[in-house]
């Protein structure tokens, strides 16, 4: 091998030539079935596969083995994260920004599009329009500006949302997607209390990553690849890495990322908290025909599904990017956290306009639903849409959080906990019909948490919760 996955250096070990290798690797082995079937033998124990098994998976073209790994991932799904689906919403603070990211309408040579950043009492407005909808979980999003969107903005930004105490409770966690920074700058972020810190690699092909940013800080490939590497010096133990699919080849962007997370496993002992999946939009200035590498539906559900099958232990993100239709495939494989109600503009919640009317949105949404739609679907689905913020609240990050996991107790811990978020939901935000199917649900809940003494304290909460009582 050509890799040391012990390098303390993400850039070391995610290396172009074991990438090659490994789709070298998988192109020679595609064919060989028998190998594919020992590795999705081992695959279903849920201990997770490295990257060049995993590519070898994506690789394969049998129809009937294909089959069989979406249904090895719904049972991986199943077994670890049960039915429940964490809702969350993004929320923007300024798209000032300095770099030149070709693929995104806020890169700093566009003029076309208004420039915003929030004060903190336009923080305020938007968080309780959030929490009006019912939100508990926000991830902030901004651009990169040194001045106009600094450090300092953004302590202070969380600081403000943290302390808003309005009707039924408070946001409870808020993670942060924002471009690379310093050590000293990821502790600052830690102090504050985040919850996961959000990076996209958008590409782990140096020379495609190159050209895709020409220009700004974020045009340092080296110093992007190792930000995680240094959030985790910093004291940040929950981090959520991502491609944006579509920028490159998603085979070497799979494998990437699937190195990226043995990397993180190899040297903190905790690989990453979250993987996101986002394909490439349609945006303001931005034509996804400039970009050749989009990907298909079939070969996107693929790939969830052989990310939940090699890693686990890791949640599994998607956005409004996506359609209703291209949601509803990837759940069932993979996907455990999602956004709803969403909107992808500086100031876009306290405001009254449609989001497809929204001509300063990052991205053009997919899925333009209410939140209390998407939790209407999700529950005729069969999921439980979890506010869920327990794990965060009780120091369960990092190692501790996926030591809870790989302990397979989250059907008496997180099954309960999402059932109970979801009764606040109701109870406070969802319409009347929501409502009632919400109930069967909870009931039929109920009767699954495998533990009877957990099961009747879950049943006193979601009496209390109906008396009143919130957490
Ligand atoms: N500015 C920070 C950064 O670049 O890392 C964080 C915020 S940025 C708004 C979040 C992500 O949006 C980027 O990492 C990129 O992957 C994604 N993005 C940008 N343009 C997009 C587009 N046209 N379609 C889909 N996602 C896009
Ligand atoms: Fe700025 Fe992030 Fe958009 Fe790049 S992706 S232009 S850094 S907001």
């Amino acid at each position: 091998m050509t890799y040391n996955k012990a390098s303390r250096k993400a850039e070391e070990f995610i290396s172009h030539e074991e990438i090659l290798a490994t789709l070298a690797f998988a192109e020679a082995n595609k064919d060989n079935k028998a190998m594919i079937e020992a590795i999705l033998d081992r695959a279903i124990d849920g201990k997770g596969l490295d990257h060049r098994e995993a590519m070898l998976l994506l690789e394969c073209e049998d129809e009937a083995l294909q089959q069989r790994m979406f249904s090895i991932a719904k049972e991986i799904k199943q077994r670890l994260y049960g039915n429940r689906i964490v809702m969350f919403a993004p929320l923007y603070l300024s798209n000032y920004c300095v770099n030149g990211c070709t693929y995104c309408p806020y890169h700093a040579k566009n003029k076309t599009i208004p420039r915003r950043k929030l004060t903190q009492d336009e923080i305020r407005k938007e968080v309780i329009a959030l929490q009006d909808m019912g939100h508990k979980r926000l991830a902030l999003e901004m651009g990169e500006h040194p001045k106009l969107n600094d450090m300092d903005y953004l302590l202070e930004s969380i600081k403000t949302i943290y302390d808003i105490k309005h009707k039924n409770g408070a946001i409870r966690r808020v993670n942060v997607n924002i471009a690379a920074t310093s050590v000293e700058n990821y502790r600052k972020l830690h102090e504050a209390g985040i919850g996961t810190y959000l990076l996209f690699q958008e590409t782990y092909h140096r020379p495609t990553y190159e050209a895709l940013h020409p220009t700004g800080p974020k045009s340092d490939y080296i110093y992007h690849t190792e930000a995680m590497d240094r959030a985790m010096e910093g004291g940040i133990d929950d981090v959520g890495i991502g491609v944006l699919f579509g920028l490159n080849t998603y085979k070497y962007d799979f494998t990437g990322l699937l190195m990226h997370a043995e990397h993180l496993e190899a040297v903190f002992g905790v690989g990453p908290h979250t993987i996101s999946v986002p394909r490439i939009c349609p945006a303001d200035d931005i034509d996804t025909a400039d970009f050749p590498n989009s990907i298909s539906d079939d070969i996107f559900r693929r790939i969830v599904a052989i990310i939940r099958i090699a890693v686990p232990y890791t949640g599994m993100i998607i956005s409004t990017r996506e359609s209703q239709q291209s949601r509803e495939r990837v759940l069932e494989v993979g996907v455990s956290q999602l956004s709803g109600g969403s909107r992808t503009t500086v100031g876009g919640y306290a405001v009254d306009t449609a989001p497809e009317t929204d001509e300063t949105a990052q991205f053009d949404l997919s899925d333009t639903r209410t939140l209390d739609e998407i939790a209407e679907w999700l529950i005729d689905l069969g999921y439980v849409p979890s506010f869920c913020t327990a794990c965060y609240r009780e120091g369960r990050t990092g190692d501790r959080f996926m030591a809870l996991i790989k302990s397979g107790q989250i059907a008496n811990c997180c099954g309960p906990n999402a059932l109970i978020t979801l009764k606040e939901y109701l109870e406070d935000y969802a319409s009347a019909n929501t409502k009632k199917k919400g109930e069967k649900l909870i009931l039929s809940g109920l009767k699954m948490i495998p533990n009877e003494k957990i099961r009747a304290k879950a049943e006193k909460n979601l009496g209390e919760i109906e008396e009143g009582k919130r957490d």
